[in-house]
């Protein structure tokens, strides 16, 4: 059996350090603070919310959720939005997407401050992850991914890494952390061909396709590292990811678990930014 990432080992090294962190700040006075925006009340984003919140409380931060109607204007919302921004007391915000189809994120993308900006909405942010300047925001889960390789000492310089996803939330922004770290990527999407080929061929296999369980055996091969971000309900209505992690785990040498792999440490890649938000401030 593979050795199992568990994201809890990544969150609990990361607490320490986080909570160094907001000690200091504390010590200046400063409490960071983080909005979440929500539009409705999906299921799912009360979920994330809830965990959230609980993990960034838990290290310190305050944390404020606005909630406001699904069928809030886009030019009210753009007011409300801009309130948050300049709230001094509030360093980072997180605004749950997708929006309702009234409102346009290509908008509301540019309203989001920078500074303030968590996960990689804006613009500024977006430029600065393709780039390699870290001093901006990466999107939350890629940057859990590379917190989980670094935490497991697994070094992608060099070596063969295939994304399975192309998406902005994703599998484009995590491509960039990993070139940034010279790693040869290779991003696999719907039109790609020879798929199951090209992931045997990688070290480390990165599956973020949102399609349960379609990394079976066909796709690894022995010692390779694999990362399942993909966040699925199976057949029977239980959360899995994309990898059929029975298929595998015997295969390959590193691989995530779903539930309690890359997900458990996106908020705390959260909170490390919120922190980091309130120092740079
Ligand atoms: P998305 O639907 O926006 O993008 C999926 C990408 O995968 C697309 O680029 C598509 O081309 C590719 N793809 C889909 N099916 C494929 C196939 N059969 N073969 C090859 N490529 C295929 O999804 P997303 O927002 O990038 O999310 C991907 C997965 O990650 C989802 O399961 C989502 O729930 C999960 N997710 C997890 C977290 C987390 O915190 N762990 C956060 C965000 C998303």
């Amino acid at each position: 059996m593979a050795v199992l990432m568990k994201g809890i080992e990544v969150v609990n090294a990361m607490k320490d350090r986080i909570l160094k962190e907001v000690e200091e700040l504390n010590a200046k006075g400063v409490t960071p603070g983080l909005a979440i925006v929500r539009l409705g009340a999906r299921p799912e984003d009360l979920s994330y919310e809830k965990g959230a919140v609980k993990r960034c409380e838990g290290m310190g931060i305050k944390c404020r959720v606005f909630e406001f109607p699904e069928t809030i204007t886009q030019d009210n919302f753009i007011e409300e939005f801009k309130k948050i921004n300049e709230d001094a007391a509030i360093h980072g915000i997180l605004l749950f997407r997708p929006l309702p189809k009234h409102i346009d994120e290509n908008i509301i993308k540019y309203v989001i401050s920078p500074e303030k900006d968590m996960d990689c909405l804006n613009p500024v942010n977006v430029a600065k992850v393709f780039e390699g300047d870290e001093t901006g925001f990466a999107p939350c889960t890629p940057e859990a991914v590379m917190d989980m390789l670094e935490h497991y000492n697994i070094d992608v310089k060099g070596k063969r890494v295939v994304v399975i996803g192309r998406s902005m939330v994703v599998g484009r922004p995590l491509s960039m952390l990993l070139l940034k770290k010279h790693a040869t990527i290779t991003v696999c999407h719907t039109r790609t061909c020879n798929l199951e080929e090209t992931c045997r061929n990688a070290e480390i296999l990165i599956a973020a396709a949102g399609k349960a369980k379609m990394v079976t055996d066909a796709f690894v091969s022995k010692g390779q590292v694999v990362i399942d971000v993909g966040i699925n309900v199976d057949e029977n209505g239980n959360l899995c990811g994309d990898v059929d992690f029975d298929k595998v785990k015997d295969l390959v040498s590193y691989i995530t678990p779903v539930p309690g792999g890359v997900g458990a440490v996106t908020s705390s890649v959260l909170a490390k930014h919120v922190v980091q938000a309130a120092k740079r401030r």
